[in-house]
């Protein structure tokens, strides 16, 4: 299956017709439990001498079809379906981490991961050291020994910032730890991180892997090529593990070792799980990723360049201008396109850009990212909102900044409405 091309990929990898039916389309397995076939059964399923089906809260058939499908399309040698982006992040950690233990990540992340990763994994002992990673001596110098992972994001919100995958990959490849990309908001479309030397890739399938707004979920797709027992620093997954009857996950199960740990160790006792309905719409959606993200770049493109060559806007971020300081970095690495996601600097500060929002018609003003539909937000009156105004220019979200999110309508539709919002906002 893997030989064939992302297109093919993206609507037959990991789905056989139904073995029980035929059925073409992956069938929505609304069931909690599947029955054994007899005592000897059960027990090899549950000693992993045989892989099948126990409880949903491990593995589910239209689950693990769209797990599978996710692993094709990254190149990975396995995949985990989580309840939400935020879930797999967790789930990336959890297998490498310990009380005392830290990871080194990017200063330019997604708003929520940077309070997961410098609040939350505190309870369970666990900290982040956040440095520019357009510097690699700085990642360097952040790892001590006590660092199990470096993390950052291939694009990055809210600015559309392009990291250097290559030379982030090779820091951690000469510090000997597993480098995480979250791909969110490139897709594997746009960027297969593996291919550039991540270890671990995860997903909010919340975005453009669904595409259109319906569902929360997320993924770890594992690359299936770090050495987890070189070092003596992994021991869940080199040595036998106490939570799952002294296996040894990296002997016994070679390059599936951390995604058997995710399912067996991880969803177990995390219970992070991704339900069936919720696969199902990925499965349906992700059919369409290459189409629609060659869209969203279409259209990104054409409105970014429009609002740059207007009066009425200070500046743009989007990496895929000719402008960008990064578009050397997006000409080499990412060469079918920056992504949808960029900022945009309003002439009239903080009150045009809430006149702007509150005058468009077609961009809803919401939350999100990667819908099919267009979206903005002014990030200062609204999810950074508590920081004081050099917290949020620091952060990329001053006063004078909304951030869109480029959908697939027509772009000269999406130009229209941004003109005449516009035309109201600094009248
Ligand atoms: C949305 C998002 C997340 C979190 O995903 P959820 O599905 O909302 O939990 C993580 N990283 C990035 C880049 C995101 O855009």
């Amino acid at each position: 299956m893997s030989d064939y091309s992302f297109d093919t990929l993206q609507i037959h990898a990991g789905a056989e017709p139904d073995p029980a039916t035929g059925a073409r389309q992956v069938p929505i397995y609304q069931t909690t439990a599947y029955v054994f076939k007899d005592a000897a059964h059960a027990a090899r399923l549950f000693g992993l001498q045989e892989v099948g089906y126990i409880y949903s809260r491990l593995t589910n058939p239209t689950v693990s079809a769209l797990a599978a499908r996710i692993a094709a399309l990254e190149g990975g040698a396995g995949a985990v379906c989580c309840s939400s982006g935020h879930a797999a992040q967790i789930m990336a950690l959890f297998p490498l981490m310990g009380p005392g233990l830290n990871i080194v990540a990017s200063t330019r992340l997604y708003g929520g991961t940077i309070t997961q990763f410098s609040q939350t994994i505190k309870r369970f002992g666990w900290s982040c050291t956040f440095v520019d990673f357009d510097d690699p001596a700085a990642i360097e110098a952040a790892v001590n020994e006590d660092t199990r992972a470096i993390f950052c994001e291939s694009i990055s919100n809210p600015a559309g910032y392009l990291t250097d995958l290559p030379a982030v990959a090779a820091v951690a490849n000469k510090v000997g730890l597993p480098l995480i990309v979250d791909n969110t908001l490139a897709s594997p479309y746009l960027c297969r991180p593996i291919e550039h030397g991540a270890t671990l890739v995860v997903h909010s399938a919340t975005k453009y892997l669904t595409g259109n707004g319906t569902v929360t979920g997320g993924a770890v797709i594992d690359s299936g090529k770090f050495d987890w027992s070189a070092s003596g620093k992994f021991p869940s997954l080199s040595e036998p593990e106490p939570a799952y009857h002294g296996l040894a996950f990296h002997k016994a199960l070679g390059p599936m070792a951390f995604t058997f740990h995710s399912i067996a160790v991880g969803l177990r006792d995390l219970g992070m799980t991704m339900n069936p309905q919720g696969a199902h719409y990925t499965l349906m959606g992700i059919e369409t990723l290459s189409l629609r993200m060659e869209k969203h770049v279409a259209n990104a493109k054409a409105v970014a360049e429009w609002l740059e060559a207007d009066p009425r806007i200070d500046f743009v971020t989007y990496g895929g201008l000719a402008s960008s300081p990064w578009a050397k970095r997006a000409a080499r690495l990412y060469p079918k396109g920056s992504g949808a996601l960029f900022t945009v600097a309003v002439k009239g500060g903080y009150d045009a850009c809430v006149k702007l929002v509150n005058n468009l018609k077609l961009f809803s003003h919401v939350a999100n990212l990667g819908d099919a539909r267009s979206l903005i937000i002014h990030s200062a009156s609204t999810t950074h909102s508590q920081l004081t105004e050099e917290q949020q220019i620091k952060a990329g979200a001053g006063p004078n900044v909304v951030r869109l999110s480029i959908g697939i309508e027509n772009a000269a539709d999406l130009i229209a409405d941004l003109d005449q919002a516009l035309t109201a906002a600094t009248a």
